[in-house]
């Protein structure tokens, strides 16, 4: 679509702007928390809140923190872990009356944990047995979000994303998606600007290598392209201060990311990053990502690595280092091993004769010049 709305007025009315079908109900709001307790009630939910723990001090969550059925969850670390999901579910487990909905509040983390503990409320294992595709689940508690942070598309996909003992991998399966996402682009003004400025780079990328995949559904590539345009237009403005019509247009953004997963993969920034996420956990996805597209000029030498390099100077965001997040030399041959094994990754950037691109040395030549940044 064009023209995309500028005021909460035309954003609530926006016709859908997603092609792929996805399996969340979108709820365009003006007034994000009332409307998602109104629809919790209208339709006799028992629900129990997940909220970040970051919008404590924000009046406008304030009815939500008044419900009893609540879990305060520290979103700092980048994404959460197996440990808390057991630790959550078991908690849930305990009470007297089980919930029905599992309702997330906050960023892609606070999200991911609902997704997570939804999940495995009917499932019995611990999970990081969950990590991975196509494992055989059973369907628990409804899954609904309020998010506060808009890029990740986390509001409408099918995937828990969880760093495990051994390995950060999502739990993807179609039980895992949210019933409901209720959209109310004002939620994102109290997001510091880092936040909201990594979670938009994130989204870019998703579109620009969904867009340029070989391997991509075609209705999810228009829908990246449309996600790429909006994701562009945000990116090539400085972020410091929140704008109400920045905001819109990163929700309609994210809600595109999310649907353009289903049906689209992305390629070689991505892959790259797995390596670097797994060699350092408190390094968020959004960061490992950029470090990834920055190595990859020739590679991506149509755009995405200019724009990259060209939203970071806009932002006057210095390109992040790996060995600020304690990444070195000595990592590289990990980090090179987990990236190789994103097999549906390197075939969706180079296509079927990928092996003739991609080996142990190409790849390692990537991490080489992230270490040495
Ligand atoms: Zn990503």
């Amino acid at each position: 679509m064009s023209g995309e709305p500028k005021t909460m007025r035309d954003f609530v009315k926006a016709p859908r702007w997603w092609r792929t079908e996805i399996l969340t109900e979108v709820v365009q709001s003006e007034d994000g928390v009332g409307d998602l307790l109104r629809l919790l009630k209208e339709r006799g939910r028992a629900a129990y809140f997940i909220i970040d723990e970051a919008l404590s001090g924000d009046v406008r969550f304030g009815p939500i923190l008044e419900q009893d059925e609540l879990f305060v969850f520290l979103a700092s670390e980048s994404e959460p872990r197996t440990g808390d999901v057991d630790r959550l579910v078991a908690l849930i487990r305990e009470k007297r009356t089980q919930p029905d909905t599992i309702v997330g509040v906050g960023g892609g983390s606070s999200i991911d944990l609902a997704k997570a503990a939804g999940i495995c409320l009917a499932n019995p294992a611990s999970a990081a047995e969950y990590q991975g595709y196509g494992l055989d689940m059973k369907r628990g508690a409804e899954i609904w979000v309020l998010p506060t942070l808009n890029g990740t598309g986390a509001e409408v996909t099918p995937i828990a994303v969880l760093r495990g003992p051994e390995k950060k991998l999502g739990i993807n399966n179609n039980f895992t998606a949210p019933s409901v996402a209720v959209i109310d682009p004002q939620l994102s003004s109290g997001a510091p600007k880092f936040n909201r400025f990594y979670t938009m780079m994130d989204c870019f990328f998703h579109h620009y290598e969904i867009a340029h995949s070989r391997t991509s559904e075609e209705a999810a590539i228009l829908d990246a392209s449309d996600g790429l345009r909006m994701a562009r237009s945000v990116l090539a403005q400085d972020l410091t201060k929140y704008a109400l019509d920045r905001a819109i247009i990163s929700a309609m953004a994210s809600i595109l990311g999310g649907s353009s997963t289903i049906g689209g993969r992305v390629g070689v920034s991505h892959a790259i990053s797995y390596g670097l996420s797994n060699s350092s956990p408190k390094l968020p996805h959004s960061v490992a990502v950029t470090m990834a597209m920055l190595a990859c000029g020739d590679i991506y030498n149509d755009g995405g690595y200019e724009e990259t390099v060209k939203f970071l100077r806009i932002n006057k965001v210095s390109p992040p280092r790996a060995r600020d997040y304690g990444i070195d030399e000595s990592q590289t041959e990990r980090m090179t091993k987990t990236a190789l094994g994103m097999d549906k990754l390197w075939l969706s950037h180079f296509g079927p004769d990928w092996k003739n691109t991609v080996d142990a040395k190409f790849v390692e030549g990537i991490y080489r010049r992230i270490v040495a940044a």
